[in-house]
């Protein structure tokens, strides 16, 4: 008997669709070009906005981490103890986005997990945006509070949620969005949402993962952008996108991250990040505290590609950041256009389609980095323009 047949035929039925994800493997470091199954490309594809990914410093300091820390954190920080790096790194953290304090946790997906079910409870009500990260809703998913979810962005409805959670008698009132939405490169209504939540005495939590490193001063995020200072009451960042490693954290008020690490399980369960990833977090967030630079040359290049793709014919979407989805609407076409870029273009974009985002709605997402220059922002303009004139999707001209 095959116990697993099952999982073969749904397998197969994503690969009829043309919904199969195809993980394409990539041999040498993140940059704006990188070798993906033996042909170097260009990358369109990397949350490494800032180029940080590759960065000299961020490299130094990890090996000199590595020298004075070794490899491994030994176990979870609440029974082994925790190393002075992974202090360092929250203090400044917290120092960089203007708040009392910061946990550090191994990913964003784990710090939206951890956080979530550990700040609401029963009786309470968590109210959420309806495109909100597989992360927070798997977070949701695990509070044993009640949820109620708002259409996007829509802060009549946000209200509307909020008065019948009160009318319910909720005890307290979480409202969770991401900052920036990842697929549409939107950024969330958030000092409206604020407001909102002040009328209703309900906390914010936003997630930062797109706006840190790109929003706001120096890249310090949505609610600098915002000017939303002490206003929110829970910030959820990565590490792994424009920071350029790997990691996640909590930042807010003091008792929301002492009760985060007496209570959010990734932290009291499972170990902590290595010291040398520690060690570069801590270098990034340096450079970013330094200079503006890599920010202003992640925005300059964000606005070229996009007015270019605009003027070629090319509609993407609702983007107001350097996330640019080009909408393209059938799976297949999607994914053959991607086929087509990286095959005669060396244009490594990929097809994003459902389930990632509602069906009918395939694009390719083009990720803008301040990695790229600008001969490699012509390369894909060149090769989005090429193969949209093949396909008949903009004019011949
Ligand atoms: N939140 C959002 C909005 C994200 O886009 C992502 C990454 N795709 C995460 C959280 C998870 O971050 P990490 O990769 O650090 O787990």
């Amino acid at each position: 008997m095959d116990k697993v047949e099952y999982l073969r035929e749904q397998l197969k039925e994503l690969e009829t669709a043309g919904l199969r994800n195809q993980i394409r493997h990539i041999d040498g470091p993140q940059g704006a070009w990188i070798n993906v199954d033996g042909s170097r490309v260009l990358n369109f594809c990397s949350n490494n906005y800032l180029g940080l990914a590759n960065d000299d410093r961020l490299i130094r300091a990890a090996k000199e981490a590595l020298d004075r820390y070794g490899i491994g954190p030994g176990a979870v920080r609440t029974i082994a103890g925790t190393m002075t790096i992974h202090d360092e790194l929250e203090e400044k953290l917290a120092a960089f986005k203007g708040v009392e304090a910061a946990i550090s946790l191994q990913a964003g997906f784990v710090a939206n997990a951890g956080a979530i079910p550990a700040l609401v409870s029963a009786g309470d009500v968590i109210v959420t945006d309806e495109l909100n990260h597989a992360s927070i809703i798997d977070g949701v998913r695990l509070a044993k509070a009640a949820r109620k979810i708002y259409r996007h962005a829509d802060i009549e409805h946000l209200d509307y949620q909020l008065a019948e959670a009160r009318r319910e008698g909720a005890e307290q009132i979480l409202i969770i969005t991401d900052g920036v939405f990842s697929m549409d490169g939107d950024i969330a209504p958030l000092d409206a949402i604020v407001d909102t939540a002040d009328r209703y005495e309900a906390m914010v939590m936003v997630d930062d993962a797109h706006g840190e490193g790109v929003l706001g001063r120096g890249g310090r995020g949505i609610v600098d952008h915002f000017g939303l200072h002490d206003r929110v009451e829970v910030e959820v960042g990565t590490m792994s996108k424009a920071f350029g490693v790997v990691g996640g954290y909590v930042a807010g008020p003091g008792p929301v991250v002492d009760w985060l690490r007496q209570r959010a399980r990734p932290y009291l369960f499972s170990s902590a990040a290595t010291p040398p990833d520690v060690a570069a977090c801590i270098a990034s967030v340096d450079i970013l505290a330094e200079s503006t630079a890599l920010v202003d040359r992640l925005w300059a290049n964000a606005h070229r590609f996009r007015e270019a793709m605009n003027n070629l014919g090319f509609d993407t979407g609702l983007t107001q950041t350097p996330i640019t989805p080009v909408m393209l609407g059938d799976e297949k076409l999607a994914q053959d256009f991607s086929r087509r870029l990286f095959g005669d273009h060396n244009v490594f974009a990929q097809a994003i389609a459902f389930p990632t985002v509602p069906m009918g709605k395939a694009r390719i997402r083009v990720m803008i980095s301040a990695a790229h220059n600008s001969e490699d922002l012509d390369h894909g303009l060149q090769a989005f323009a090429t193969v949209g004139k093949e396909m008949g999707l903009i004019d011949q001209k």
